[in-house]
């Protein structure tokens, strides 16, 4: 028995599931979840000394690749001045003006500990701004495990196959109203039913908790203006694509403008960080400069903004990073689309940047109903063999791959070849 079965066996009898975090658990696409030693670079590797090409990057936080120097060192320097002081720091007021200086739509923002904290907090600061109770989310699209937002959530709901989770009292989601990717005539219809009630709709720019569904053209635009006609906060959650797409995210791609925006992922590094933040006249309700309650015992960490600091200066400091990795993006996920096409396969490539995902279905997917009639039997077997040869995939049809600057061609290259013989014989 391999010591990652090992492992395994002893968690599911000490942890939920076996894992802290459901999608880890392989259970969509079966198997053992690989226990992790350590990482470097493109790779990870195993207790069992296997060695992974990695595109899961921690889910987007590894954008430089596995234990940058410059990020564990800055750790290290940080954490000889002792770990937490539940006091104010002058890292925090650095924080918040590099991502002020970098993201135009936050004049003010608030750290906490994760994309589901960040999320929860948004719509409740819209909630409080606009005196208003009812949220437009979109089907697939995962805003972390808060009771309002586990409404066909993406993710790990979705691989799960449970529409809605239970524990979640009825009253938790009567205010959430649920609208389809890409369709903004579904938000216009919500929003002429209830023209006074809708305190926000909160949008993943890029959906990539359903595979990946790039916003079709003008959407965003459309629920820009939806929401400044009606009075409702536009919250973007850019969890992934903050700092991904661009150092200015998915706003500054595709050039539109969100009242609140939240974050998580690449801004902690690796840390466990999330953070909110956008107008002013919002942002300024959250107490304790106003009334809306939010708050958080190790919310602004030292050691978690030295990482997310020294991460994020390194990408603002060198915008070829992005240059490289949007190219390099465009380059593999076309090569992938030109195999199956090859292979006469139906399958699709949907990607923007260095997201990207294939989805087993002959359908163009732009939305949550198109992702679902995804072969996931024919992913799992795609999963082990890539697996099996030293490619970890994320471990779900509804997951991003995500590439990180320590990619190099060469391996892209050999992930390219093995898919072409994948193809070949299935
Ligand atoms: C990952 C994710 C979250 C939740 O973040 P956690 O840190 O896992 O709580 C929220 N929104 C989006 C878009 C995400 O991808």
């Amino acid at each position: 028995m391999s010591r990652s079965q090992e492992l395994f066996e002893k968690a599911v009898t000490l942890i939920p599931g076996g894992v802290n975090s459901p999608v880890r658990a392989f259970g969509s696409i079966g198997g053992t979840p690989r226990f992790i030693d350590r990482a470097d670079g493109a790779y990870m590797y195993d207790v069992d000394g296997n060695k992974y090409l990695d595109f899961i990057c921690s889910w987007g936080p590894m954008i430089l690749g596995h234990n940058n120097p410059a990020i564990r060192e800055s750790v290290a320097k940080a954490a000889e001045k002792g770990l937490s002081f539940g006091a104010a720091t002058e890292a925090e007021v650095q924080m918040a003006e590099l991502i002020t200086g970098i993201v135009p739509s936050v004049e003010m923002v608030r750290m906490v500990n994760s994309g589901t904290e960040a999320v929860m907090s948004a719509v409740r600061a819209a909630r409080g701004y606009t005196g208003r109770n009812k949220i437009v989310k979109f089907m697939g699209c995962y805003h972390g495990h808060s009771d309002s937002m586990l409404v066909q959530a993406g993710s790990g709901v979705m691989t799960a196959g449970i529409p809605d989770s239970a524990g979640v009292p009825a009253g938790c989601t009567q205010d959430t109203l649920s609208a389809i990717y890409n369709d903004a005539d579904s938000v216009r219809a919500l929003f002429e039913t209830f023209p006074e009630e809708i305190a926000a709709v909160i949008v993943e720019p890029v959906a990539a908790n359903m595979g990946v569904v790039p916003p079709k053209k003008g959407f965003l635009e459309e629920l820009r203006g939806l929401c400044t006609a009606y009075g409702a906060v536009l919250i973007f959650d850019e969890v992934i694509t903050g700092f991904r797409l661009g150092i200015d995210g998915a706003q500054g791609w595709y050039g539109v403008e969100a009242d609140l925006t939240t974050f998580g992922k690449i801004i902690g590094g690796g840390m466990p960080v999330g953070a909110y933040g956008g107008k002013r006249e919002i942002m300024g309700k959250v107490s304790p400069a106003g009334p809306v309650y939010q708050a958080g015992t190790l919310s602004g960490n030292p050691i978690a903004m030295a990482a997310g600091m020294t991460q994020l200066s390194i990408l603002k400091e060198n915008p070829e990073i992005y240059e490289e990795l949007n190219e390099k993006g465009e380059w593999f996920y076309d090569e992938l689309a030109g195999i199956l096409r090859e292979k006469g396969q139906p399958w699709q490539v949907n990607h923007v940047g260095s997201l990207g995902c294939v989805f087993f279905t002959d359908r163009p997917v732009e939305n949550y109903a198109d992702a679902k009639t995804s072969d996931t039997k024919k992913f799992a077997d795609y999963f082990h063999y890539m697996l099996d040869n030293g490619v970890h995939l994320a471990p779900s049809q509804f997951e991003a791959m995500f590439l990180s600057a320590a990619h190099t061609r060469d391996e892209l290259c050999r992930v390219l070849e093995l898919v072409r013989g994948y193809f070949a014989a299935n």
